[in-house]
């Protein structure tokens, strides 16, 4: 039933990898404006759902329905283009190319046979790239090599990289590992602005970070749904605290 109140309704999603279930069964249902934050020990299949969303993963059965257009059916770039981007663990930038250029060759247009740094640098796409660039705190390093950025920077950058793609929904796995305190925070704050405009689902494992930007929380465990609700009540779901402090 489509509720045009959600942006993603993923139903029933389920993958065996030889007879294994890592996904088994999942609803999810994301609002606009919504902060997702999966969590659940390792193995749970947090990863494995991202996958399946964005196309990487094939699912073995379910629905996962977005913007009126049912993902499964389509391949990973005709994903992309409808609206979802995705972010891995690692940071994949174009190190030898500037802040700017790296936003600039992410900046989508049609495909040109003069190739990808040839196409024309209009006032419109400079704007919307200083107008990423204040969001992801590099504005004051566009002219900058990415080899020289932080590993936060880096982080931040392949956010923009999507960001410049306006996707209304937008998937991070761990956008924190490896940053510093100072980074995780401004990385909260980067969140809780962005999702003026969209949604995103973060798989994540440092709970103090989960509280500053979930609107909502999502535990899975063996690939299923185990809680979902305000980080508050999840924490007190005497079966979540049987998952993390049992043994
Ligand atoms: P999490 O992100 O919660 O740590 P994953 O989604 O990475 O968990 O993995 C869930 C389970 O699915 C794990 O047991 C993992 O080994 C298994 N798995 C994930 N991808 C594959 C694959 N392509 N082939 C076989 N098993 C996989």
């Amino acid at each position: 039933i489509e509720n045009p109140r959600l942006i993603l309704s993923v139903e029933d999603l389920t993958v065996s990898f030889d007879g294994f279930k890592a996904v088994d069964g999942l609803n999810l249902y994301i609002a606009p404006n919504e902060c997702r934050v999966i969590i659940g020990p390792n193995g749970a299949g947090k990863t494995t759902v991202l996958d399946l969303i964005c196309g990487r993963t094939r699912a073995t059965s379910g629905s996962v329905e977005f913007k009126g257009m049912e993902l499964l059916k389509m391949r990973e770039d005709q994903i992309v283009h409808a609206g979802v981007g995705r972010k891995f663990q690692t940071p994949s930038v174009y190190e030898d190319l500037t802040v700017f250029e790296n936003l600039e060759i992410s900046y989508p247009r049609g495909y040109s046979v003069f190739g990808a740094l040839a196409f024309r640098r209009t006032a419109e796409v400079r704007e919307r790239i200083e107008e990423v660039a204040e969001v992801i705190f590099l504005s004051d390093h566009l002219d900058q090599k990415s080899a020289h950025l932080s590993h936060g920077q880096k982080q931040w950058l392949e956010i923009g990289m999507l960001l410049i793609q306006d996707p209304q929904l937008l998937m991070l796995d761990e956008p924190v590992a490896g940053m510093s305190v100072a980074e995780r925070v401004k990385t909260a704050e980067l969140l809780n602005r962005i999702i003026a405009d969209r949604s995103v689902i973060v798989v994540e494992h440092d709970m103090k970070f989960v509280e500053e930007i979930a609107t909502r929380v999502t535990v899975l465990h063996r690939g299923k749904l185990l809680a979902e609700g305000s980080m508050a009540h999840v924490q007190a779901d005497p079966d979540v605290i049987e998952v993390y402090l049992g043994h």
